[in-house]
């Protein structure tokens, strides 16, 4: 189906509805200001400013009022969760993403980051697209240049305390949804008045649980919010926050790799164990505590090779 997408003023607007008055229908979706319905064409008006024309004469129609924002095709490769907007991809959207959740070494980061309509052809002129493309390299040298660009949040939890809340009972799902939600309404409060269309989390549970991990907290970001697994190829506002979160682990990953005198590699696999066993001979249990996470596997395989080189 055709789509045309304009971004337009208060005047325009008021243009457009009056255009469409005899045609309005009802339509109780987020975000959205009023909706019309013509023989060929669906037009709908978000409080955002943007209008989006679908349908057989979506061009013709849109034509009569403005320009079109240049498209972007949404990538929706075996993405899972909520149905999403045709024109996703093109709207002004807060993204938010977690890393360093599978490594034994280093601090879980989230990081949300809004990218409005007219920044987007800005982020991919940066550098961003899919951040599973992306070399740690690269994401260090344009973190700079988005972090001035755009308004984000970055959180970093430090291990001791994440060890304190994993040993208090809460799952690593709930962590996630706690950092999400603070980084997102971070965000927003930062935006003041400025309503995004969306905000897009990179999916780590179902959306019931994951307002069910939430359910204590006294303010959670519910409105206009939308949940996808692999979102960071679904608007760049993901994509952005996933550079800028991975990009915060890996400069607490420098620190503590200087403060142990070894690199500490990623992940949680065999090599990790190895030097988590040799921070052991070195520093010792409680030091080791203070830069992983405490309650993974590889704890106990690196006391057992400490144990073994003991002899
Ligand atoms: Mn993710």
């Amino acid at each position: 189906m055709a789509n045309e997408v304009l971004k337009l003023t208060e005047q325009e607007i008021k243009t457009v509805i009056n255009t469409y008055q005899n045609a309005q229908v009802t339509r109780n979706a987020p975000g959205v200001r009023f909706a019309a319905k013509t023989s060929d064409t669906s037009i709908t008006i978000y409080n955002s400013g943007k209008v989006l024309f679908q349908g057989a004469g979506a061009s013709k129609e849109a034509g009569r009022f403005g320009t079109a924002i240049p498209k972007v095709t949404t990538k929706k490769q075996g993405s899972k969760g909520d149905t999403l907007p045709q024109n996703l991809a093109a709207l002004s959207v807060v993204g938010s993403d977690e890393t360093g959740t599978g490594d034994f070494f280093g601090p879980v980061t989230v990081a949300a980051c809004y990218v409005p309509a007219d920044k987007i052809e800005l982020v991919k002129e940066l550098g961003v697209k899919d951040s599973k493309q992306l070399t740690d390299d690269l994401m260090r040298e344009i973190a700079p240049s988005l972090e001035a660009a755009l308004i984000h949040s970055v959180l970093t939890v430090p291990n001791p305390k994440y060890n304190e809340i994993q040993q208090q009972g809460n799952s690593q799902g709930k962590i996630k949804a706690l950092l999400h939600n603070q980084a997102l309404k971070h965000v927003l409060r930062k935006l003041k008045d400025e309503k995004p269309d969306y905000i897009l989390i990179d999916q780590f549970a179902e959306r019931g649980v994951y307002y069910n991990y939430l359910k204590n907290e006294s303010e959670v970001v519910r409105e206009n919010v939308l949940l996808a697994t692999k979102a960071e190829g679904l608007h760049l506002s993901v994509a952005a926050a996933s550079v800028l979160a991975r990009v915060a682990f890996l400069e607490e990953m420098d620190r503590m790799s200087a403060s142990v005198g070894m690199t500490l590699p990623k992940g949680a696999g065999p090599k990790v164990d190895e030097i988590a066993a040799k921070i052991l001979l070195k520093h010792g249990e409680d030091k080791l505590k203070t830069i992983t996470k405490w309650h993974f596997a590889n704890l106990d395989k690196a006391r057992k090779l400490v144990a073994k080189k003991r002899g």
